[in-house]
C-alpha cells in the first residue's frame, strides 16, 4: 500500500512538473492548450494548476486578445517568484550575477581578488552573496540556490578537487556555502557553466552538439552533447587546456609540457606582451586599446594567439564533429582581431565534407556566459527538482 501511494504521488509530481514545463516554455498559455500539449486531461490539468497558482510559481492574466470567440484567461511562469546567485570564479576576480528564474540579471557585481588564497577568496564569496541577497526583490522563494563556476577539476559531489592556476586542491567550498546560507549550492567547472549559459540563453541556442572553449586565464572545454551537458565518468571531462600542443614545449603547472593553454590563452598572450612591450603591468584592455590603434606588434601577437586557438579548434572539429563551437571567456572581447587566424586554421585543415554545418561564434552573452549558466543550473534545479522529491516533500 506504501508502495502504490509513492507511486500515485510520483506521477502527480511527474505530472505537476510537466504543466509547469508548459507553462514555461508556452508562456502564455491557456489551460485547455497545456491539455492539448500535454496530453493531461482537463480536471488534472486544472487541478494542478490551481496549486501552482497558490504556490505562486505561475499567474493569471485577463482574457487575451479577442478572435471572435470567448476568450480564454491566460497563464504566465512567474519568474519573479525566486532568484538565483551565480558566480564566476576567475583567478584575478569575482562576477556574481542575481537573476530571476528566466535567467533575467537583476544586479550584477564584480570583485577583483587581490590574493587566490581560499580564504581571502571565500571573504570575498561571503561579502559579494550577501550583497547580492539584500539587493534581491521581495518574492515568495527568496533566493533558491548558489550556483559558482570555478577554474578547475570539480567532482560529481561539488568537491573542487584541483585548480591548478588558484593552486587549490580538495577545496570544500559547497559545504562551506551551504552551511552559511543554508541554501542548494552547485559547485561546477567554469567551462561546463559558460556552456549552458550559451545553451540557454546566447549563441548556441538551436544547437544539440556544442563545444564551448573558455579561453580566459586557462583553457577549459564545456561539452554538450545531444542536448546533454556531458561530464565524464567522475566529472573531469573537458580539460582540453592540458592537452599537449607542443611536445617538449613550455613546462605546465599540471606536470606535462606544452600544454594548448600555455600558448593560447590570456596568460600566454599576456606573458608575450609584457615581453614584447616590457612593461610590467600591461593588461587585456590596454592590448585591445593598441591593436585598435593598429599597433603592429599588439596585432601579431594576438595573431598568433588566433593562430594556437585555430590548431586547438581543429582537434575539438575532429573529435567531436560539434554543430557549434563557442569562443567564450576574456579572449572572445578579441574577436574582431582572432577570427581571421583562427579561420585561416580551421578552413585550411576542415575536412569539409565532416564539418559541413559547423558554426563557430564568439560567445554573444560577453563575459557572463559561466555566471549565468550557472544561475541556471540553479533554477533549474529549483524548478525541475531530481525525482521531484521536494515536490513530494510538501505532497506528504
Ligand atoms: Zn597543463
Amino acid at each position: 500500500m506504501m508502495n502504490q501511494s509513492m507511486n500515485q504521488q510520483l506521477v502527480k509530481v511527474s505530472n505537476k512538473s510537466l504543466v509547469l514545463q508548459t507553462i514555461i516554455s508556452e508562456t502564455p498559455v491557456s489551460r485547455a492548450s497545456i491539455s492539448q500539449k500535454s496530453g493531461l486531461n482537463k480536471g488534472t490539468v486544472s487541478s494542478l494548476v490551481n496549486e501552482l497558482i497558490e504556490e505562486e510559481l505561475i499567474f493569471e492574466s485577463g482574457p487575451g486578445e479577442s478572435s471572435g470567440g470567448r476568450r480564454p484567461v491566460m497563464l504566465h511562469f512567474n519568474q519573479k517568484a525566486g532568484f538565483a546567485i551565480g558566480i564566476d570564479l576567475q583567478v584575478n576576480r569575482l562576477l556574481a550575477v542575481l537573476t530571476d528564474l528566466q535567467g533575467e540579471i537583476i544586479v550584477e557585481q564584480t570583485i577583483k581578488l587581490a590574493d587566490n588564497h581560499y580564504s581571502v577568496v571565500l571573504s570575498n564569496f561571503h561579502s559579494i552573496i550577501k550583497e547580492l541577497m539584500e539587493k534581491a526583490p521581495d518574492s515568495p522563494y527568496g533566493i533558491v540556490g548558489i550556483g559558482v563556476g570555478v577554474p578547475g577539476i570539480v567532482n560529481n559531489s561539488g568537491m573542487i578537487v584541483h585548480a591548478p592556476n588558484l593552486h587549490w586542491k580538495s577545496i570544500e567550498l559547497k559545504q562551506e556555502l551551504e552551511a552559511t546560507y543554508d541554501l542548494p549550492v552547485i559547485i561546477d567547472n567554469e567551462a561546463n557553466g559558460g556552456a549552458y549559459g550559451e545553451k540557454k540563453f546566447g549563441a548556441a541556442k538551436q544547437s544539440e552538439n556544442v563545444i564551448y572553449i573558455s579561453a580566459g586565464t586557462g583553457i577549459g572545454v564545456g561539452i554538450i552533447l545531444n542536448n546533454q551537458m556531458y561530464r565524464g565518468i567522475n566529472g573531469f571531462s573537458g580539460e582540453m587546456g592540458h592537452t599537449t600542443i607542443q611536445a617538449g614545449g613550455r613546462k605546465c603547472v599540471c606536470g606535462n609540457k606544452g600544454c594548448w593553454e600555455l600558448y593560447a590563452s590570456e596568460r600566454a598572450l599576456l606573458k608575450e606582451a609584457k615581453k614584447v612591450y616590457q612593461q610590467d603591468q600591461i593588461d587585456l584592455e590596454d592590448l585591445i586599446k593598441y591593436a585598435n590603434e593598429k599597433d603592429k606588434r599588439a596585432l601579431t601577437i594576438i595573431h598568433e594567439i588566433g593562430l594556437y586557438l585555430g590548431y586547438g579548434i581543429n582537434s575539438i572539429m575532429n573529435t567531436f564533429n560539434p554543430d557549434e563551437i563557442i569562443i567564450g571567456n576574456r579572449l572572445a572581447s578579441l574577436e574582431p582581431f582572432l577570427q581571421e587566424p583562427i579561420e585561416e586554421v580551421t578552413n585550411q585543415n576542415r575536412y569539409q565534407f565532416q564539418q559541413a554545418n559547423l558554426h563557430i561564434h564568439f560567445s554573444t552573452l560577453a563575459t557572463h556566459s559561466t555566471a549565468l549558466g550557472m544561475a541556471a543550473f540553479v533554477c533549474e534545479a529549483f524548478i525541475r527538482p531530481k525525482e521531484g522529491l521536494s515536490f513530494l516533500r510538501e505532497f506528504s
